[in-house]
């Protein structure tokens, strides 16, 4: 399979399989390349260049790997009046993302007693694991409809967040179309983990700046050498996950009937103007807008633990929120002349200087684009260059597996979790439920972050290090 990858720009691979249709893009740097073994991944891609009123090209990002349907690290861009949305293509956890806030705290203040302090104040407010709902009741009674409308504006407003918070979440934290109606009942009874983080790959990090690589935009940022940073990693929780499982299953059935038939179940669709592919983004607009809620929720009291252990008032503590993005999605959005519905599966939108669509905050730099490495090796925040364009202003969501959770399970040792982990100290039930997130179950971030930076598609601005980790 790989030797049907072809070079044709800086770090940018055509994949040419079968008759497709429209062109297939694969981001890997030359390192990535040599240890390249996701042959189903490209097929994953292959299929989604299929699937009708799709525009190329269809992308794999450099974290790529298989997922249901699409590829994570996969971006699919389909004409808006003519094409299709995909339920699996947006994936299970609906607008899964990332937000992360800048502190003003020195990070040698912080001792790893204090740090211990801190993540078990997160933890007793913010629930981690599989299933588990909100720590507070009139959160896991909230009105959905009021979540439909508002998303984070909605908690914002009642006091759980700051005014300032709301220019600086991926479209306001509000995505509009949102609808209760066109969710099931199985998903609306689901609704009851508004600030909790999930199990596995979700998390809250507290970890400091390493490096300063871009020094103007860091300092625009709030992003200062050695000082703390908290990362989020969360999504619409059972949710997303409901809404995704019932439109996935309702478009592969109805699949002849809407005239759009898919190679796979993990692609099913249906036309976007139809009556299925309007439901599922009522539906979808519902999920995204629960979890900018969630990391909105998660923000108000992470704030709240910061302010108990540290005994300082929250403005001296900084805790800006610098940006939210959501990873898991499908937008509307004009590309060329063109509108299109945009696929994002593991794939962070990222717009550059200039374009409108940016928050005025960011409208002069580019809103700064999030992304996660491991639990033990390093993040990035970047910006997307006047080439972003080429990926439908995507980059890379992380840094994507190398190994099944399976294999990793298998293959690591409760001590070689530690090791990996390198001193970075985690809050979890047991630590030997982790070893499917170990750091060499991932590819290595360094090398995934240059390769779009090499491309000249990204500007790498600071990495931040890992010190502790609250995990599910
Ligand atoms: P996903 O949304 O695909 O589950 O995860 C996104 C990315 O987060 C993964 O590709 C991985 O690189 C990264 N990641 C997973 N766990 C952690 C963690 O504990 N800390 C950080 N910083 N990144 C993580
Ligand atoms: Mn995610
Ligand atoms: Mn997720």
């Amino acid at each position: 399979m790989p030797e049907k990858l072809q070079l044709v720009a800086k770090n940018c691979y055509i994949y040419r399989a079968g008759d497709s249709p429209v062109a297939i893009h694969v981001y890997l740097s030359q390192k990535l390349r040599a240890d390249f073994t996701e042959a189903e991944a490209l097929e994953q891609l292959y299929n989604a260049s299929l699937l009708p009123g799709v525009v190329g090209p269809v992308i794999g990002m450099p974290d790529i790997h298989t997922g249901y349907g699409l590829p994570i690290g996969g971006v699919m861009a389909a004409d808006y009046e003519r094409g299709v949305v995909s339920a699996g293509a947006v994936g299970m956890d609906i607008n899964c993302g990332v937000r992360l806030l800048t502190t003003r705290i020195p990070a040698a203040e912080i001792e790893r007693a204090i740090l211990t302090k801190l993540l078990a104040a997160i933890a007793r407010r913010v629930p981690a694991g599989v299933g588990r709902v909100s720590q507070v009741k009139e959160l896991r009674r909230a009105s959905l409809e009021a979540v439909a409308a508002g998303g984070a504006r909605y908690f914002i407003q009642e006091g759980f967040g700051r005014g300032e918070d709301r220019e600086r979440i991926e479209d306001g934290g509000c995505l509009s179309g949102a609808d209760v109606a066109a969710v099931s009942k199985e998903a609306r009874e689901r609704a009851d983990q508004l600030a909790t983080i999930g199990g596995g790959n979700h998390f809250v990090e507290i970890g400091k700046v390493a490096a300063v690589l871009e020094e103007g935009l860091a300092a625009r940022f709030g992003l200062h050498k050695d000082h703390l940073y908290i990362l989020i990693h969360t999504g619409s929780r059972g949710l997303g996950h409901q809404i995704c499982t019932d439109y996935s299953n309702l478009m592969w059935a109805n699949g002849e009937q809407n005239g759009t038939p898919a190679p796979v179940k993990g692609l099913a669709c249906a036309p976007i103007a139809s009556r299925d592919g309007q439901n599922y983004l009522k539906g979808m607009a519902l999920a995204a807008n629960y979890a900018f809620a969630n990391r909105q929720l998660i923000t108000h009291f992470i704030r709240e633990a910061f302010v108990e252990v540290l005994k300082k008032p929250e403005e001296d503590l900084g805790l800006d929120l610098l940006y939210d993005v959501a990873h898991n999605i499908a937008k509307k959005e004009k590309h060329g002349a063109k509108w299109l519905l945009v696929h994002r599966k593991g794939a962070t939108r990222a717009l550059p200087a200039g374009h409108g669509d940016n928050p005025g905050c960011y409208l002069a730099t580019g809103h700064p684009a999030i992304i996660p490495g491991s639990m033990g090796t390093a993040s990035y925040v970047v910006v997307g260059t006047g080439e972003i364009n080429k990926t439908f202003c995507s980059v890379n969501h992380g840094a994507g597996r190398v190994m099944s959770r399976k294999k990793a399970r298998q293959e690591f040792s409760r001590e070689d979790l530690l090791n990996q982990l390198g001193g970075v100290v985690v809050a979890a039930r047991d630590i030997k439920f982790l070893k499917d997130e170990a750091p060499l179950a991932y590819k290595d971030i360094d090398a995934v972050v240059a390769t779009l930076a090499e491309a000249g598609l990204t500007r790498p601005v600071v990495r931040l290090q890992p010190l502790g980790v609250l995990k599910g």
